[in-house]
């Protein structure tokens, strides 16, 4: 069955499904995909405030930390005494509660990391 274009122009093939526009292949042989590079995990630290679904203030959240799981446990308990706050290590996220996205980014700086402000 002769593949069809539709208005999009992506290429159709009742036999392959989606096919990769780039390179005309199917999706599930594209290289185009695995040519591009990795999602940042590129040692920069992003710092975010999320008030979502939180009670009063909020918490700041700390993603990218490029450190193993017992450095960032020993970073979050040393946050955690900056900000006179309690807080969280959840799957590499430290999470600390209130509004304290100044005062980690300037600790974050010290210790030689590109910190970023994300999100709110
Ligand atoms: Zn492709």
């Amino acid at each position: 069955m002769a593949p069809k274009k539709n208005s999009g122009g992506l290429v159709y093939s009742s036999g392959l499904g989606r096919m990769c526009p780039t390179c005309s292949r199917p999706v599930k042989e594209c290289a185009c995909a695995k040519k591009q590079p990795p999602p940042p995990s590129d040692g920069v630290v992003r710092v975010s405030r999320q008030t979502k679904g939180r009670k009063g203030k909020g918490v700041t959240l700390i993603t990218g930390v490029p450190l193993d799981e017992a450095g960032i446990k020993a970073l979050a308990t040393r946050l955690k005494q900056r900000c006179g706050s309690g807080g969280t290590v959840k799957d590499g996220i430290i999470e600390i509660q209130g509004d304290h996205c100044d005062l980690l980014m300037e600790e974050l700086k010290q210790q030689g990391w590109t910190v970023k402000r994300a999100g709110g």
